[in-house]
């Protein structure tokens, strides 16, 4: 019988996926169906679905990773199935954090690079966590040596990140957070004595402030804590949250002071995930040397028949990240993280003078001496007809994600838009964004939004 009088019913194999029977109906979203259905028309079905969220090329709101190398997506495809903890079953993925740690330290200058103790974690918040708890440790100990109550930590810092105030209420510690005066945008050293006392446990200092981007100036702080550990007796370290800085400073101000060089910075966090250039699900915490780290924080864990020290909120974990992380260590070497972060440097102090030059918005920050981002507000004193989060939403059009939001602490109300400029941002695509934010601007002084006329806080 010839092929086309064969008459066989469609079986799932054949069928156009968009002519099966799952593809007939809305996806289940409460109850888990019955029966099974083809792998290929679940994943079409999924997959499009997917097509609703933002293009993460085009979100210039987050700091992560959304470009990556076919080599580095293949590592990770491979290690799917790979569990970090598993350091007995995986001895050489261990190797290669323990390698990672190693590098991280002498990235950051420590003393005992070669020796020191660091994690990998989740990101920077598991690494923040685990950094403040360290110290709370470290606080605690001395204050049953010296015979006194240990019962109201606290720790002092400027504008945080969250994981802060999360560290703050999950762990019982006391936030200390400086409000922003005058231009500051962020903690001053002249800040410190007010708010530090005997139960400080640490100052966290900021390299790359989340709202801005700005470095806090961790020499200057910690300069002021050695005059205040002279005239007041306490001794109080610096954790570092370098989610971004820490990949940046290194490479881009590379004369910059801000780490281990410190003596009296004790520990530093930062993102694998976000200028680390590792696809996301990575951060890392490093400590200056192992008297940093309490014993007691340290769990013991199989691995080759002895025992491999592990300090983590998680337990099992995917290791895929940090195989990546090895190989763009490996792969870009300082030479390749200098010229990527330079360029994005160089691409955000572009945009910021173009920006400046479209008439309504003004700097806040430009790119320059931090973090390759930009972040500006509309002029005050005039009515603009519209408002940053009108402008979000008109280059949202476009499929632009930029982030509009009130600087937190005094100044909350201003509000700021900020563009991120990482791997990935091209001259040529901020070029485009450009275009579209001109445009925008133009639509929207033609078209006010009568709203906004109430202010930014009415649309909030
Ligand atoms: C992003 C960020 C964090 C949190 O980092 P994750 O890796 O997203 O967990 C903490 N601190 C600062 C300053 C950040 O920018």
């Amino acid at each position: 019988m010839p092929l086309h009088t064969v008459k066989k019913q469609d079986t799932a194999g054949a069928a156009d996926v968009y002519t099966t029977e799952v593809s007939d109906q809305r996806l289940p979203k409460y109850r888990m169906p019955e029966n099974s259905s083809s792998p290929r028309d679940i994943y079409n079905l999924v997959h499009d679905e997917l097509l609703l969220d933002g293009n993460s090329r085009q979100n210039l709101a987050t700091f992560c990773t959304t470009w990556s190398e076919p080599e580095a997506r293949q590592l990770m495809a491979e290690s799917i199935d790979k569990n970090m903890i598993d350091k007995d079953e995986y001895p050489q993925t261990a190797e290669i954090e323990k390698r990672c740690v190693h590098m991280i330290a002498d990235l950051f200058h420590s003393p005992a690079a070669q020796t020191t103790v660091g994690c990998s974690t989740t990101g920077s918040s598991e690494a923040c966590m685990l950094g403040g708890l360290a110290a709370k440790w470290r606080w605690k100990k001395k204050r049953i040596a010296a015979g006194k109550p240990y019962d109201k930590p606290n720790f002092v810092c400027g504008p945080v990140q969250i994981c802060w105030d999360k560290f703050a209420r999950y762990f019982d510690v006391e936030i200390r957070q400086v409000p922003l005066k005058g231009d500051a945008l962020g903690l001053r050293p002249e800040d410190l004595r007010q708010y530090c006392d005997e139960n400080t446990i640490c100052v966290v200092a900021t390299l790359g402030v989340t709202f801005t981007g700005v470095y806090e100036p961790v020499a200057a702080l910690a300069k002021e804590l050695d005059e205040m550990e002279k005239d007041l007796g306490f001794d109080i370290g610096i954790h570092v949250d370098a989610a971004s800085g820490g990949f940046i400073a290194p490479f881009v101000q590379k004369n910059l002071i801000w780490d281990f060089q410190i003596e009296r910075v004790k520990s530093i966090s930062a993102s694998g995930h976000k200028y680390g250039l590792a696809p996301l699900g990575v951060g890392w915490v490093i400590w200056r040397d192992t008297d940093q780290l309490p014993q007691e924080l340290i769990f013991n864990v199989d691995y080759l028949g002895g025992q491999m020290p592990t300090f983590a909120l998680n337990f099992s974990r995917p290791a895929g990240q940090i195989i990546t992380q090895y190989y763009d260590f490996l792969r870009l070497g300082r030479e390749g993280y200098t010229k990527i972060q330079q360029a994005c440097a160089d691409t955000a102090q572009w945009l910021a003078a173009e920006i400046a030059k479209l008439g309504p918005l003004e700097l806040v920050y430009d790119g320059k001496d931090a973090l390759p981002l930009v972040c500006y507000k509309l002029k005050d004193g005039q009515d603009h007809g519209f408002t940053l989060y009108d402008l979000s939403e008109r280059v949202r059009l476009r499929g632009w994600l930029i982030a509009s939001y009130p600087l937190p602490a005094d100044r909350g109300q201003t509000i700021i838009q900020r563009i991120l400029i990482r791997h990935g941002v091209s001259r040529d695509l901020a070029q485009l964004l450009l275009d579209d934010l001109s445009k925008a601007i133009k639509h929207l002084k033609e078209n006010p939004v009568p709203h906004s006329v109430a202010g930014p806080t009415f649309h909030h």
